[in-house]
């Protein structure tokens, strides 16, 4: 299954993604872990990484897409991937989409993890870590409160608030979420392919919405494609097969199995070239035979012929 997440800092969909790879063995591609290890390994991709960092500039999308592509290629990715953290605009999206399309593993799910921004700002905001690194407890001073106030319920030390975990910076860190994912979600509804999944409740609950996504949505939807092959094998001529592919990134409408197959195989008929070839190239070709002026009525008068030479001479004498 080949999925994109989508979800604001703080939505929990990075919790989501390591419960994803756990059920469904297949890897997490982080753009952030992928140049990093680029980098590290000093590949043709990662210098190029690397010289754009060290310039102070964005690595272009050329160079990230290449080193998605190169991870695609190993062996745990043959059953799927999760994408976090990319594409990040519609650009990064279509060249995402025209990469995967080359390599026939077309997105399948964008998965967007909504919460409400009050939420997020509350989750982040009201964070607090016990500053004693042993320990590193997590609380939030909204949802799961220490027992007494500033101190770690575990080892007693202070608790600690990220600077940058500040109202205003993480108000506008939002706000950039906001901008550049809503093109995101129309990008992938108008294909699809958006689902969303409500991020609030407990992590179980979360997760069984999202895998209940992929099972109810995705699964019958790979089924009612097989079943249409099917179909279409014994119904038509061999070709159908891969135009069935296709809907496979399509819209997810499955319902039973049966009908899309019905469909598609009635689309498919008239798709035959049979009735061109039956054009009826036969008739014309006797008309040519007869002489210049009598090409119409060529062939009446030809079987009359024999019969004509007689009487032809004696109606000239009479006029
Ligand atoms: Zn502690």
């Amino acid at each position: 299954m080949r999925i994109v997440l989508l979800g604001a800092p703080g939505s929990g969909k990075g919790t989501q993604s390591k419960l994803l790879i756990e059920k469904y063995k297949i890897p997490q591609i982080s753009t952030g872990d992928l140049l990093r290890a680029a980098v590290a390994a000093g590949s043709d991709l990662g210098r190029k990484a690397k010289a754009a960092m060290d310039a102070g500039q964005l690595v272009s999308d050329d160079v990230v897409l290449g080193m998605i592509q190169e991870r695609l290629s190993k062996p745990d990715a043959r059953a799927g991937f999760i994408l976090d953290g990319f594409p990040r605009n519609i650009p990064q999206a279509q060249a995402l989409d025209a990469m995967l399309a080359r390599l026939s593993q077309p997105l399948q799910l964008a998965l967007l993890v909504d919460v409400d921004t009050e939420v997020l700002m509350k989750r982040i905001t009201g964070r607090r870590t016990c500053s004693n690194a042993a320990c590193g407890a997590i609380y939030n001073i909204y949802f799961s409160a220490p027992k007494s106030q500033g101190k770690c319920d575990k080892c007693g030390s202070n608790l600690a608030h990220r600077s940058d975990d500040n109202e205003n910076t993480v108000r506008s860190r939002l706000q950039v979420y906001e901008q550049q994912t809503a093109p995101l979600v129309s990008y992938y509804k108008a294909q699809g392919k958006l689902r969303t999944v409500r991020g609030t409740g407990s992590v179980n609950e979360i997760f069984k919405n999202v895998t209940d996504i992929i099972e109810v949505q995705m699964r019958p939807l790979a089924a009612a494609m097989s079943a249409a092959q099917a179909a279409a094998a014994k119904s038509a001529p061999p070709k159908p097969v891969k135009p069935a592919k296709k809907p496979a990134a399509a819209k997810p409408a499955a319902k039973p199995a049966a009908k899309p197959a019905a469909k598609k195989s009635a689309a498919k008929k008239p798709a035959a070239k049979k009735p061109a070839a039956k054009k009826p190239v036969p008739k014309k070709k006797p008309a040519p035979k007869p002489k210049k002026k009598a090409v119409k009525k060529a062939a009446p008068k030809k079987a009359k012929k024999p019969a004509k030479k007689r009487p032809a001479p004696k109606a000239k004498k009479k006029k």
